[in-house]
């Protein structure tokens, strides 16, 4: 029989939380999570696509955060389900900082792109860190996802151009001019990010407007409450 137990991915599939990646602790490196004493394993969930977004809307959940609402919700309930018997902590969502992307790139998720959004040739930036759970559970270790940088590649880089800060422009990614650009009373990303918009990879995955506005109004609230 073997020693690992089997990932219940199925269950989480259908509500939209469709990346999935399990670590085992002893083997992360050193700073990626702060504090992870007792536990044996950390669970790595995301969104691709827009099935998260439908089965949010579906629900009827409420509120200022849906998305973490429903992914905590959808969580627990799993492993209620599924791991009745095994203590586990909710790292994210929550207060703690997290290195979402390392963990990501551990994962063969992410690569960088030129605006430093997560990029791969499957989801495009289409997809988002969702939950990292600590857990006492046995799962079998994940492999890491093997995807090339579709920007190594990528000769027209059409996502630098269509930026109306020009963040990018001068060959690294300002954070500074896209977060003054958005702030200004009549800026077209307020609420989406032309140079996201632009890439034409992972295209079948793109959120709808919609989603967008509702990610980007988050993000635009972040900037003017802290800058
Ligand atoms: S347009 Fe090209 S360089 Fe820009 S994010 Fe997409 S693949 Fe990367
Ligand atoms: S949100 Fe707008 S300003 Fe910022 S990187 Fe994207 S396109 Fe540029």
């Amino acid at each position: 029989m073997s020693e690992f137990q089997r990932f219940p991915g199925v269950a989480l599939d259908r509500c939209g939380l469709n990346r999935q990646a399990v670590f085992d602790i002893a083997d992360l490196p050193d700073g990626v999570v702060g504090d992870t004493a007792g536990y044996r394993q950390l669970i790595l969930l995301g969104h691709g696509g827009t099935a998260l977004w439908e089965a949010v809307n579906q629900s009827g959940i409420g509120g200022r955060d849906p998305i973490d609402d429903f992914t905590v919700r959808v969580v627990r309930q799993w492993m209620s389900e599924f791991q009745p018997e095994n203590r586990y902590a909710i790292l994210y969502p929550g207060p703690q900082p997290i290195a979402l992307q390392r963990l990501g790139a551990l994962a063969g998720w992410h690569h960088a792109s030129p605006f430093m959004v997560g990029i791969d040739t499957e989801w495009g930036t289409w997809y988002a860190y969702r939950a990292v759970v600590l857990a006492d559970t046995r799962f079998a270790p994940s492999r890491a996802v093997d995807r090339i940088n579709p920007c190594a590649t990528c000769q027209t880089r059409p996502c630098i151009t269509a930026c109306p800060a020009s963040a990018m422009a001068d060959g690294s990614f300002s954070l500074q001019k896209c977060i003054t650009g958005r702030r200004q009373a009549d800026s077209p990303c307020a609420f989406t990010c032309l140079a996201r918009i632009a890439c034409p990879v992972g295209n079948d995955h793109r959120y709808t407007a919609e989603q967008l506005a509702h990610t980007y109004s988050i993000s635009l609230q972040t900037i003017r409450a802290h800058y």
